[in-house]
């Protein structure tokens, strides 16, 4: 067996002890005598698969009773139309748009009602996060949306906006599970799984009970109604079953390792490595600014084209793969999610170091 260091965006590296006990639980669940891909979600055995992941969940972020935890399909990009069609009460919808994640999913939004953009970067291509401590919030908005870790950009919201009342509704597809969350603060959060958690096919919501609301159109499809799921306990169909059950064995893991504190911690530490590397480096630099960069998501960039291609060439060949950057940014983006251990990313900044020193 030979595994790389997997910097990609999504779907993204896991954590191997997770891989490992999946592994061993492949052809036999737990003396079921058969997989959990072959199980009948309507078993007991898979209920409690289900029920262990939303309590294992629960915990580790500490989600007040008020809130459901719904387990949904369709990815991330399903919750840019099911949002607007559910929260709809006066068909206003504020976004602030701080990158191409929330940029689509307001160009979603704009098919069911009216949207404003009430703060963007898209000015300097997305490389900073606007002020949004005193927005023209409108007062017939039904929420404020956010975008709170940019994949692709490489920024995070430091603070939360200032809704002035409204509730907010936060994409935490590329941070879900990276530090503590004081869920109260938000309407909803939602996310993929795919890029911190675990497989693709899955989503996460979070949401406030109040905010499901069951007088909406009555023509919109069943599947994308979250009092379906929420009534279902998110089986009215046949859920990802497998996407829960990864996904279940990560919380179990994180729990494990000391939960969100300990996550943040090792994220912090982590990133620094990388970011201390391209503050002295006179070849690499980082694309956005310090005060808001990602501990998730890092582009970079020489400033060269040609050169970025031969750098991402260059580090593939050593073992590092999926460093090329998005095409809108251009240049490189390391992807450390939670389970990048930190050895990768100081493996990584040596072998950048040797680059510069043989290149510049
Ligand atoms: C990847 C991503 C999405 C889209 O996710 P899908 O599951 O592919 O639909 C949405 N928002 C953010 C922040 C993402 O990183």
């Amino acid at each position: 067996m030979s595994r790389v260091y997997n910097f990609s965006a999504g779907p993204a590296t896991m954590p191997l002890p997770v891989l490992e006990e999946i592994q061993a639980e492949l052809l036999d669940y737990k003396g079921s005598g058969m997989s959990v891909m072959e199980m009948s979600h309507r078993s007991k055995v898979f209920q409690t698969i289900c029920d262990e992941a939303e309590a294992d969940l629960r915990e580790l972020m500490n989600i007040p009773d008020n809130y459901k935890v719904l387990f949904i399909q369709g990815g991330a990009t399903l919750q840019f139309s099911m949002i607007p069609l559910n929260l709809m009460k006066n068909g206003v919808f504020d976004y602030i748009v701080t990158g191409a994640w929330s940029k689509k999913a307001a160009t979603e939004a704009k098919k069911f009602g009216k949207v404003n953009i009430v703060a963007t970067s898209e000015d300097k291509n997305y490389s900073y996060i606007p002020d949004c401590s005193d927005l023209p919030i409108d007062d017939d908005a039904d929420y404020v949306y956010i975008c709170e870790n940019e994949t692709i950009h490489g920024t995070t919201f430091q603070s939360l906006p200032n809704t002035k009342g409204k509730i907010l509704v936060s994409d935490q597809s590329s941070m879900f599970l990276s530090r503590p969350c004081n869920v109260a603060d938000y309407g909803m959060i939602y996310g993929g799984v795919q890029k911190n958690i675990g497989p693709a096919g899955l989503s996460i919501v979070i949401i406030r009970e109040d905010l499901i609301n069951k007088d909406i159109d009555p023509k919109t499809p069943v599947y994308l109604r979250y009092d379906t799921h929420a009534d279902n306990g998110s089986m009215y169909n046949t859920p990802n079953c497998w996407g829960i059950y990864v996904c279940g064995k990560v919380f179990k893991y994180l729990k494990s390792i000391g939960g969100l504190e300990k996550m943040n911690q090792l994220n912090i530490e982590k990133a620094k490595v990388l970011y201390d590397f391209l503050d002295s480096s006179n070849y690499f630099k980082g694309t956005v600014d310090k005060d808001v960069r990602s501990l998730m998501n890092v582009p970079f960039v020489t400033g060269d084209a040609d050169k970025d291609a031969a750098v991402v060439a260059a580090t593939k060949a050593a073992g590092f793969d999926n460093l090329k950057g998005h095409k809108s940014v251009g240049g490189l983006r390391a992807s450390i999610y939670n389970a990048m251990p930190i050895e990768g990313v100081k493996a990584l900044v040596d072998f950048l170091k040797k680059y510069e020193e043989e290149n510049a």
